[in-house]
């Protein structure tokens, strides 16, 4: 994924809280040309697995889940933040502590997209510290379902999250990741 990368080096802008900022490509402006490449990247990394659905988190999770969803021709969920009138007992939640905004939100998926022993592929732009991701899990084990794996645009290696994912055996594929921030410049692994 030289292309990510080179944006990532080009474009990412490292803000305090050690929180890097892609609103050129992923976060607020989208590259249409950079989404299809990475659901394609994804799509080659879980070839070997069986895969229903893809389950991601909004907003920014949305166009790459979308692009791999394309890739492997399977329906693409997102678990939706915060109350709405329009989720109801028919809903699966998780507890998702936010990492960029230090809020806990309830993010949750309707029961009618999440039906059992489905095999599930998670998708999300970032990983820190694991808990949209263990969130989305949670989701899928309350659904009688299987994470069949959890693809992440960018990992932050040294916020544990990675390491959490591993220890539960999930197959996690990362296509960049971040070793550290050095005076506000990415060192990439
Ligand atoms: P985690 O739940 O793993 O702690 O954080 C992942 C979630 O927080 C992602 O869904 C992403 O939206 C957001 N996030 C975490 N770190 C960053 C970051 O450095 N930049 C951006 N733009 N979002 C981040």
């Amino acid at each position: 994924m030289q292309l990510l990368k080179e944006k990532i080096i080009k474009e990412g802008i490292v803000l305090k809280g050690e929180i890097l900022k892609v609103d050129s490509f992923l976060n607020h402006q989208i590259d249409p040309e950079l989404m299809m490449e990475i659901g394609k990247e994804f799509a080659n990394r879980f070839a070997n697995k069986k895969i229903d659905r893809i389950l991601t988190i909004e907003a920014s999770g949305i166009a790459v889940a979308l692009t791999t969803g394309l890739m492997l021709n399977v329906p693409v969920v997102f678990a939706k933040k915060g109350k709405s009138e329009l989720m109801n007992d028919d809903a699966y939640y998780a507890d998702v502590y936010s990492f960029t905004k230090k809020i806990n939100s309830k993010v949750s998926v309707l029961k009618k997209f999440m039906p059992p022993a489905q095999n599930i592929l998670i998708i999300d732009d970032f990983l820190a510290h694991g808990e949209a991701a263990l969130g989305l899990a949670e989701i899928v084990h309350q659904a009688n379902s299987t994470v069949a794996g959890i693809g992440i645009v960018i990992e932050k290696q040294f916020q544990g999250g990675a390491a959490k994912l591993i220890e539960k055996g999930y197959h996690l594929e990362s296509l960049a990741r971040i070793k550290a921030f050095k005076e506000c410049s990415v060192i990439l692994d």
